[in-house]
C-alpha cells in the first residue's frame, strides 16, 4: 500500500526505532508512547486490520507480541502488560495496516487506561440468543 505510514515503515522509508525484525514481522517503538517501552508488532505485508490478516501470519505477529511483552518484563521492569489491537475506527483504530500494541504497565503509570462498564441499557438482553446467534457463524 503506497500511502500506508507502517509500509513505509517496512521499506525503510519513515525511521523506526526497531525492536525486533524477521522475514514477517517487524516491531518498533511507538512514536506516542503511552507508557515506556510501548512497541508496535506488524506483519511486513500489509493487511487492513487483525480480522483481515490470514491466520498464520497473524500467528506469527502474535508470537512476536508474546515475547515482546515478557521482554518488557523482563528488561523494563513492567509489572503487567496489555496486549490489544483495535479494529476499524469504530474501535479506536486510525493506523490501517495491521498492528498489536504491546503496552508495559508499571506500578503507578499513568496515561494509558481501559474501562469496561457495564452498559446499563443492555439490561434486558438475552444472552442464550446472543451466545447462539455469534456461534451459528463458527459451526
Ligand atoms: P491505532 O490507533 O490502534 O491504529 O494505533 C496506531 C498507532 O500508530 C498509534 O499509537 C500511533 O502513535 C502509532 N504511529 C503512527 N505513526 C507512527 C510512526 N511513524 N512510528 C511509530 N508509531 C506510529
Amino acid at each position: 500500500m503506497n500511502d500506508c505510514v507502517f509500509c513505509k515503515i517496512v521499506k525503510g522509508e519513515i525511521p523506526s526505532h526497531k525492536v525486533y525484525e524477521d522475514d514477517d514481522v517487524l516491531a518498533f517503538l511507538d512514536i506516542s508512547q503511552v507508557t515506556k517501552g510501548h512497541t508496535l508488532v506488524i506483519p511486513k505485508v500489509h493487511y487492513d486490520n487483525f480480522l483481515a490478516t490470514p491466520k498464520e501470519v497473524m500467528h506469527k505477529v502474535m508470537d512476536v507480541a508474546q515475547r515482546i511483552g515478557q521482554a518488557q518484563m523482563l528488561r523494563l521492569g513492567a509489572k503487567g502488560v496489555n496486549i490489544l489491537t483495535n479494529v476499524n475506527k469504530e474501535a479506536g483504530q486510525s493506523v490501517f495496516h495491521f498492528h498489536v500494541h504491546v503496552i508495559p504497565r508499571y506500578e503507578k503509570q499513568e496515561g494509558f487506561k481501559i474501562e469496561m462498564k457495564e452498559n446499563n441499557n443492555l439490561k434486558d438482553l438475552s444472552l442464550p440468543v446472543l451466545a447462539q446467534e455469534i456461534s451459528k457463524e463458527l459451526k
